[in-house]
């Protein structure tokens, strides 16, 4: 812990007790502005629930009375929205599957879902909209007795949790370089594959944050991440020392360093400015001490839950004989780690200035055996994941 974090611990303490009375531990986004509004317009009712961020959604219809359930990840009611109309009799809040909490809104007449759409701000706030039609008694009770939702976010049709896949470096940007390779043309290439044996599994969406040799900053990648409500994010790189610089090879996996987060939330301070750190949150009018709540919030969440990943990717890389390197998990300040709140981790498939590594990276099949142990790591890590592992276990 920074010298700056020991001395705000009791404070931080103080004010933790307070947020984490008031919050659901691990949950990030909020009620935005304009909190949740029923429409009640002819022939149709639409409901808006303002955000203050995107989190992954999906939109159920429950029978008994009928009732229209908008579910939300990660999201933490502050209080349930006061709204009524004369279709929608009665809103509560609750929480549901683990990681997953839901606004259930009591129909005064079976309606139906046609349409369902999350926008996201500039500024990352986000608003759901769902509008409902009347349908028949008969109508409403086939369409709840659907298991899967008949609405989910976008990219996510089925509702499935979405992985980003961020292949570093591109465009002017060719990262590490030797013997005519690329570190961003093989990254590229391990991040299609990858895609490809990811959704071939059926359980996830993909998301990559460049699909062709082009410069993408770092900021948008993690934008990109934010848009698409990743669940997990995921950064393909390569390294290479310098000539005088020793050897080294093999697999090396990246988390953010705890120090580095101490630093982050120094700097957060400082500048006020959230949104690079804790991505989607917009901090700009926070005060020091939420600020460093919500950071330690978001910690708590992430670093173990990518930790976990870490661990799946160094086992399915020893059990498929792929060389990972002496000391394969370690901590750094990357920036493109920063997305607290979502899992994170950077992976690094070898030194391209070593010999040995660039035979292996060279080699289309090193590279597809390398993609198939990230999905199985994969695989087992949201199998047993707090969130995705109850949240979407079917
Ligand atoms: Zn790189």
């Amino acid at each position: 812990m920074s010298s700056f974090l020991k001395a705000l611990a009791p404070i931080l303490v103080a004010i933790w007790s307070v947020v984490s009375a008031a919050a659901e531990p691990n949950a990030l986004a909020q009620l935005g502005a304009g909190g949740a509004v029923i429409d009640d317009k002819s022939g149709a009712v639409e409901i808006r629930v303002a955000l203050s961020q995107a989190v992954p959604w999906r939109v159920h219809l429950l029978n008994g009375p009928p009732r229209v359930a908008l579910e939300f990840g990660e999201l933490r009611w502050s209080e349930a929205p006061d709204v009524r109309s004369a279709s929608v009799t009665d809103v509560m809040t609750e929480r549901h599957d683990a990681g997953w909490s839901r606004m259930v809104a009591l129909l005064q007449e079976p309606l139906d879902v046609e349409t369902a759409e999350m926008t996201v701000a500039e500024g990352g706030s986000a608003q759901l909209v769902v509008t409902l039609v009347p349908v028949t008694a008969e109508d409403f009770r086939e369409a709840a007795e659907e298991n899967t939702p008949l609405f989910a976010a976008k990219g996510a049709g089925k509702g499935l949790p979405v992985i980003t896949i961020d292949p570093g470096h591109g465009g002017r940007d060719p990262g590490a370089q030797a013997d005519g390779l690329s570190e961003a043309d093989l990254m590229l290439d391990v991040a299609r594959r990858l895609k490809d044996d990811l959704i071939r599994t059926g359980r996830y969406d993909v998301v990559l944050t460049r699909d062709e040799d082009v410069f993408v900053p770092l900021e948008q990648r993690l934008t990109m991440a934010r848009d698409a409500g990743a669940h997990l994010f995921l950064s393909l790189h390569a390294d290479a020392l310098a000539e005088d610089a020793g050897s080294a090879s093999g697999v090396t996996l990246y988390t953010l360093s705890p120090d580095a987060e101490a630093d982050a939330a120094d700097t957060l301070t400082e500048r006020h400015d959230g949104t690079n750190v804790l991505t989607g949150v917009d901090l700009t009018d926070a005060g020091d001490d939420v600020t460093l709540a919500l950071l330690d919030l978001a910690r708590q969440d992430s670093v173990p839950r990518s930790d976990a990943l870490t661990k799946a990717l160094i086992a399915a890389f020893q059990s498929s004989g792929l060389a990972l390197n002496s000391r394969p998990h370690r901590q750094a300040d990357l920036s493109v780690l920063k997305s607290a709140g979502t899992p994170s981790v950077l992976v690094e498939l070898g030194f391209l200035s070593s010999v040995e590594d660039r035979e292996r990276l060279n080699s289309e099949e090193w590279r597809a055996s390398a993609s198939l142990a990230i999905r199985d790591a994969i695989l087992l890590w949201s199998d047993e994941d707090r969130l995705l592992g109850e949240g979407f276990r079917r």
